[in-house]
């Protein structure tokens, strides 16, 4: 089998097409991982707005199982969810791998409304 030019020319685009798709996905990766971990430190810096529950306590020399608010004396508080983000992902040259993930909470006075606590749990 005898090539043309033009078949000589196409597969040679193919092949560069290909190599270039390929080179890019590690960069694809990288950058979806660089925005995560922006993305993280945002929600780092939203937490430590707020005191953490033991903190908190600390603070306001409170017994962690029986917390009321420093302003109204309300004793619940209604845990919010603000945002879920993927935590530690895991670098792949094909796929990252998102298997862990952090919850923010801002824990809310039921008597005055005021963002008393905000924690962190992750899985
Ligand atoms: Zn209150």
């Amino acid at each position: 089998m005898t090539l043309d030019k033009d078949s000589i020319l196409l597969i040679a685009v193919a092949i560069f097409v290909i190599a270039f798709l390929l080179a890019s996905l590690p960069l694809k990766n990288w950058l979806e991982i660089k925005r995560v971990k922006e993305k993280e430190l945002g929600w780092v810096k939203w937490l430590n707005e707020k005191p953490s529950r033991a903190e908190y306590c600390e603070i306001h020399k409170q017994d962690p199982d029986k917390i009321s608010c420093d302003f109204c004396g309300a004793s619940r508080q209604l845990p919010s969810l603000e945002m879920v983000i993927t935590h530690q992902p895991k670098f792949g040259v094909f796929n990252n791998t998102f298997d862990r993930y952090s919850h923010f909470k801002t824990y809310i006075c039921s008597g005055c409304g005021t963002d008393l606590y905000r924690e962190r749990y992750e899985e």
